[in-house]
Parts: C-alpha cells; sequence; structure tokens
C-alpha cells in the first residue's frame, strides 16, 4: 500500500514513517504543502496522512486542492485542539483525524478504519476463498493453516486480495510495493507472484497475459 506522508515535523515524520513502513506501507515522506500537491497530482497512492500545521501552504489547501478531482482516503493530524479545524478537517472531506500527540498503534488503527471503509469493507479481515489475511495481525491463512510470508510477499497478496476481481497491472503493483528511493529489479513482481504461488497455491493467483495479475477468487 502506498501511502503520501505529509509532516514537517523531522522527529515526528521520521517516527510514522518507520511505524508504517514496519506495518508493510510503502511510505513517501514530504515535509512542504507544495511538494504534496504537486505528488498527488503525478503519482498514485492508497492512502493520505496529512498534517494540518505546514510551513509554507495550509493542510486544508492541499486537502481541497486534492478533493478537486480524487476521493483518495486522507487522515488528518492536527496539534490544535480547536474543534473549528477538526470539524473543517472533516468538512473538508478528510476521512478521519489524529490528534498530536498521538500513539502510534492508535494512528495505524485508525488507518484501517480509513482504508476498511474507503473499501467499503466492515471487517478487517479480507477473505476471498480460502484465503485469510488479518490486516492488523499481519496474519495469513490459507485452508486455515498459517503461512508466513515475507514483507513484500505479504503486501503483494493484500494488495490483490483487496481488489479480487481487478487485474493489476505490473507497473501498478511495483508502485505499491517500492519507494521512489528504491531499486526495483525488473522481475521483482513476477518473483514474488512465484514464491506466492509456490507458498499458497499455484492456481490463486492467475495471469492475464500482457496484463497483469488477479486473484482468481473463484477457487473454492
Ligand atoms: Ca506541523
Amino acid at each position: 500500500m502506498r501511502l503520501l506522508l505529509v509532516e514537517d515535523d523531522p522527529l515526528l515524520g521520521d517516527g510514522i514513517k518507520t511505524a508504517l513502513q514496519r506495518e508493510g506501507y510503502v511510505v513517501e515522506w514530504l515535509d512542504n504543502g507544495t511538494d504534496a500537491m504537486a505528488a498527488l497530482r503525478f503519482d498514485d497512492f492508497s492512502v493520505v496522512v496529512l498534517d494540518l500545521g505546514l510551513p509554507d501552504v495550509d493542510g486544508m489547501q492541499v486537502l481541497r486542492h486534492l478533493r478537486r478531482k480524487s476521493a483518495l482516503p486522507v487522515l488528518i493530524l492536527t496539534a490544535r485542539d480547536d474543534v473549528e479545524d477538526r470539524i473543517a478537517g472533516l468538512d473538508g472531506g478528510a476521512d478521519d483525524y489524529v490528534l498530536k500527540p498521538f500513539d502510534l498503534q492508535e494512528l495505524l488503527a485508525r488507518l484501517r478504519v480509513v482504508m476498511r471503509r474507503a473499501e467499503g469493507r466492515a471487517s478487517q479481515v479480507l477473505e476471498v476463498g480460502p484465503l485469510r489475511i488479518d490486516e492488523a495481525r499481519h496474519q495469513v491463512t490459507w485452508r486455515g493453516e498459517a503461512i508466513s510470508l515475507a514483507r513484500r510477499e505479504y503486501a503483494l497478496l493484500l494488495e490483490l486480495a483487496r481488489h479480487p476481481d481487478k487485474v493489476m497491472t505490473r507497473p501498478r503493483l511495483e508502485s505499491l510495493l517500492y519507494g521512489w528511493d528504491e531499486e526495483v529489479a525488473s522481475n521483482a513482481v513476477e518473483v514474488h507472484i512465484h514464491h506466492l504461488r509456490k507458498k499458497l497455491d499455484k492456481s490463486l493467483i492467475a495471469t492475464v497475459r500482457g496484463i497483469g495479475y488477479r486473484l482468481d477468487p473463484r477457487i473454492e
């Protein structure tokens, strides 16, 4: 999952980035609103964590800019205890907010809720046929048996499971799995797919020739 973090406090930004990466997110971290608006125009994210108090443009402005053409889930961070700010944020299209200072576990839980709501899901457990992914616990089971996956294998499986009927192209999967500053081997996605098929079931992930991959939700 590719996440844009917009936070100007270096210590806090670094802490959030590390925690989110540990959770399996690909995190792009920017410390100002101008760069954030440019990134949102040209890049593809799954979710945004946006601080409202930024050094250049107000976070609200970034939110309004985004909302002109995108329904991307946005979680706002605010240090201000002003109720009006939070209301303005929610009215401006934020999906939820977290008040600073916050516990990182709370931020992670709120993010899961925001993502779930965006996907129209009620449960934190994703089920596709005999595949079950518990996002909060990072547990994958296949036909009731726990499966141990490497970080990127897990992230890839999660992306496929979140869109079970959709073909995910290789470039799209690459962008969801790797950050701007990471080198990606040209066959990286194929290698992860190969491992997933071996660890789960070879028919679970279908190759759509020339396009990409999708889970085969008809599998029993
Ligand atoms: Ca700030």
